[in-house]
């Protein structure tokens, strides 16, 4: 296999194969079907979005041996010699390498003479911007008088380097970028067709790599071919591409979701001695936080085949909405700052290590702590339709208080309401008025969320402020502790000794100084 074959092979030859610029296609066809030719026109747009590929094309509509047409046949002389790059009444010319004004002088002499094989003299300046002044000067006076044989093609980078003088005398489009889920299809037909096969997560990479630019996606394709003698493997691509491996930064969300400084600094080293792309990391990191959001929020909307979607279903269990917000927040920034970094690795370190520092105010740890977090519990997802069952609820509000993973005033509006009534899906509370400031809506919230994490599923939790008729947590604790209190009283008042002492000196237990082990108060 050749190695630049793709690239030329699949170079767009008509209107119809070119991908992304329908709006431009339309507008040129429309000219041309109504023979309305302006004698200059100027295409715009970043590197590799097919410029020059359209300039060629319409070059052809303008001197197809069947007559002016936006279909060219592609086979009369013209067509082929336009396609071959030896169409003699095609020139082409990069203004960065010719910028002197004698040259653009010499070439605008030759465009008086009549064309010698075509209808028209089609000049394509690729790169306009580049002209000197003098250059643009001397095109202008071509541009002003233009001989009825001659048309020229502008290409651009850069629109606003391009006096207006000669911007007023050009017909304008500009070209877009081709999104990446397009450059990605494209590439998958023309594999199909040269029956070259490919792993399904590599085309993604390339098309993204690309950015925007099908000439750089067709020439990737064709560098990744060559790399994996003939096909097309996601790892190569990866490896050719710098390009992150998605478990890297699945292991790494995870240490942050542990709070495990020391893996993070484990992974990123890990990464650099691989020479993986730090600022591709982050750019990646924000999507898969992104996906993670997406499983809080829409599961469905992540797509089924996902390789990692159990994976980040899982990790979606161990970041609460509000923090992945964050952590994406600060991967967009560090990202940002990647280049005021004293270096790649320290800049991307210090922004894993930021997620880590920061957490949006009030939350609940994802796991207890770094050194517990092997034996956190997988707990179950709201999508997770399984997990429904895992948890079912008795009714012992204070036993399930105990269990629920929830801190500050949440917790304590847990452990001082009472259950008025439970059914499916549904928890009623109590609060003592006295305590009716816990009732605040932030904290049911905070509540509800810890609910909703504990049982796997939606939980609709109402709290009202009145007389609890059943049990509270905090209640039943006092009265452990009253208990505990109660039996230590009568343990030392049956001791033989305090007996004793009682009867020699005709002194009393004190019963609330009275301590039960582990009780504090
Ligand atoms: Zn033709």
């Amino acid at each position: 296999m050749n190695y630049q074959v793709l690239a030329r092979k699949w170079r767009p030859r008509n209107f119809a194969a070119l991908i992304g610029q329908e709006h431009v296609v339309r507008a040129l066809r429309h000219a041309l079907e109504q023979n309305r030719l302006h004698h200059a026109y100027l295409f715009t747009g970043t590197r590799g979005v097919g410029k020059t590929t359209l300039a060629r094309i319409l070059a052809k509509c303008l001197n197809c041996e069947t007559g002016i047409t936006p279909d060219p046949c592609g086979r009369c002389s013209a067509c082929q010699e336009i396609d071959g790059g030896r169409f003699v009444d095609l020139l082409e010319v990069d203004a960065a390498t010719n910028t002197k004004v004698d040259e653009m002088r010499q070439l605008l002499d030759t465009a008086q003479y009549a064309p010698t094989r075509g209808r028209f003299k089609v000049y394509v300046i690729d790169e306009v911007h580049m002209l000197s002044n003098s250059a643009f000067n001397a095109m202008l006076k071509t541009l002003e008088e233009p001989p009825e044989h001659l048309k020229f093609i502008l290409a651009t980078t850069d629109p606003q380097k391009i006096p207006v003088t000669v911007l007023s005398r050009c017909l304008q489009f500009n070209l877009k970028q081709m999104p990446p889920a397009a450059i990605a299809e494209h590439l998958q037909r023309l594999l199909e067709a040269e029956k070259i096969a490919c792993e399904p997560e590599a085309l993604p990479l390339i098309a993204r790599a690309a950015a925007g630019s099908m000439r750089d996606a067709l020439s990737l394709l064709d560098q990744a071919i060559a790399h994996g003698a003939g096909s097309i493997a996601a790892g190569n691509v990866r490896d050719m591409l710098g390009a992150v491996d998605t478990s890297y930064l699945l292991r790494l969300l995870e240490a942050v979701a542990a709070r495990d400084g020391a893996q993070l600094m484990v992974i990123a080293d890990e990464m650099q001695s691989r020479s993986l792309s730090f600022d591709a990391a982050l750019q990646d990191l924000a999507g898969l936080l992104l996906k993670l959001a997406m499983a809080h929020a829409v599961p469905e909307a992540l797509e089924a085949g996902l390789p990692e979607r159990d994976r980040l279903l899982g990790l979606a269990r161990h970041f609460d909405p509000e923090n992945v917000q964050l952590c994406y927040q600060i991967a967009l920034q560090g990202r940002e700052d990647l280049p005021l970094a004293p270096d790649e690795h320290a800049g991307f370190v210090m922004t894993v290590l930021r997620m880590l520092a920061f957490r949006p105010e009030g939350a609940a740890p994802a796991f207890a702590d770094a050194n517990n977090s092997a034996a956190a519990p997988p707990l179950p997802h709201p999508a997770d339709k399984n997990a429904t069952r895992a948890q079912p609820f008795g009714g012992d509000w204070p036993d399930l208080v105990r269990r629920l993973q929830v801190t500050g005033a949440a917790r304590e509006l847990a452990r001082n309401s009472a259950l008025a009534r439970h059914a499916d899906g549904v928890i009623e509370l109590v609060v003592p008025k006295s305590m009716g400031h816990l009732a605040e809506r932030n904290y049911q919230e905070k509540l509800k969320a810890a609910l909703e994490q504990h049982f796997g599923r939606q939980i609709v939790l109402k709290v009202t402020p009145g007389e609890a008729a059943a049990a509270t947590a905090a209640a039943i604790e006092a009265e452990d502790r009253e208990a505990r209190r109660a039996d230590a009283t009568r343990a030392v008042q049956g001791d033989r000794f305090v007996k004793d002492l009682v009867d020699i000196f005709d002194a009393k237990v004190v019963g609330s100084s009275v301590r039960a082990n582990g009780d504090k108060n």
